[in-house]
């Protein structure tokens, strides 16, 4: 059996892994995330330790170049994580001599789901995490869609309630999803993590009224099929039926499509917090067959 390598590269922490080119995981360990060339070290050294793999999949925190076509593939862009910034994963990988294939994790975790989990067999999904950032991948027959660059659409502009004042967390935009509904924006916010709120309290109501702004706003571009919300704060419980309440209620009957209706629109990801991996070792599988 040909065993592939996946690497799940987060901002807090690093989840490394052996599995079947099917998503499949056999293996995996995990470790914090240090500077670069640390981290990398820690990484190696487990792949050169264990059964010989074909390939490996990274999906990776953001922003970062991905594509076949950018010359710059797999270089970090600006970030606020020290040491990170110009550092390439992938030519980072090069002394494994493997072919290597680099995605952001969001976009792994949603491959991880439209091949196993809860976007499989959906013609165009949205994968969407609300944690520590928020980030979306758009999937169309379950294979992951970029243009010139990933997709950011965590950062989709949102209207501020009046009487929000709270400061943004995003050092870019005063209102944008990330900077009002991230887990720190709300931590900031709120002083506590969502699931610490009442669950009928106005705490939960302005962060639902945020994310449906969010979800009509991609719903309206995108028309997806079913979009798959994972991430801490997406795990809230009863906060996706509210979400979808609020994005109806936004897009207020208009240009609606009957699939926003279903109560399986908006679903957590079926692998859990496998999802990443998963999606990881299918790129493994592909590194060398299709587009890096
Ligand atoms: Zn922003």
């Amino acid at each position: 059996m040909t065993l592939f390598g996946a690497v799940e590269l987060g901002g807090t922490k690093i989840r490394v892994g052996r599995g079947r080119g099917d998503g499949t995981i056999l293996d995996s360990d995990t470790f914090p995330t240090t500077g670069p060339d640390q981290s990398f070290a820690r990484l190696l050294e487990y792949f050169r330790a264990g059964p010989p793999v074909a390939g490996i999949g990274i999906g990776s925190f953001g922003p970062v170049a991905v594509g076949a076509a950018r010359p710059d593939r797999g270089t970090m862009l600006s970030t606020p994580k020290a040491g990170w910034s110009g550092f390439n994963v992938a030519e980072a990988l090069q002394p494994l001599g493997l072919p290597v294939r680099i995605e952001t994790d969001v976009a792994a975790a949603g491959l991880g789901e439209a091949r196993k989990g809860a976007l499989r067999g959906v013609e165009c999904g949205i994968y969407l995490t609300v944690g520590t950032g928020i980030g979306g991948a758009l999937l169309i027959g379950s294979r992951i869609v970029n243009g010139a660059a990933h997709a950011e659409m965590g950062h989709t502009h949102l209207r501020r309630a009046r009487e929000d004042h709270s400061p943004s967390t995003c050092p870019y935009h005063d209102s944008c999803a990330e900077g009002l509904v991230c887990g720190p924006a709300i931590q900031r916010r709120f002083g506590r993590s969502l699931s610490a709120t009442s669950s009928n309290g106005p705490e939960r109501a302005l962060i639902a009224d945020y994310l449906g702004q969010l979800i009509a706003a991609l719903t309206l571009i995108l028309c997806p099929h079913r979009m798959v919300i994972g991430g801490g704060v997406a795990k809230t419980p009863g906060l996706l039926g509210s979400v979808k309440t609020s994005m109806l209620r936004h897009l207020n009957g208009y240009a609606s499509y009957p699939e926003q209706a279903h109560a399986d629109f908006l679903v957590s990801p079926a692998l859990r917090d496998d999802a990443g991996l998963a999606g990881a070792l299918i790129l493994a599988a592909e590194a060398g067959t299709a587009p890096a």
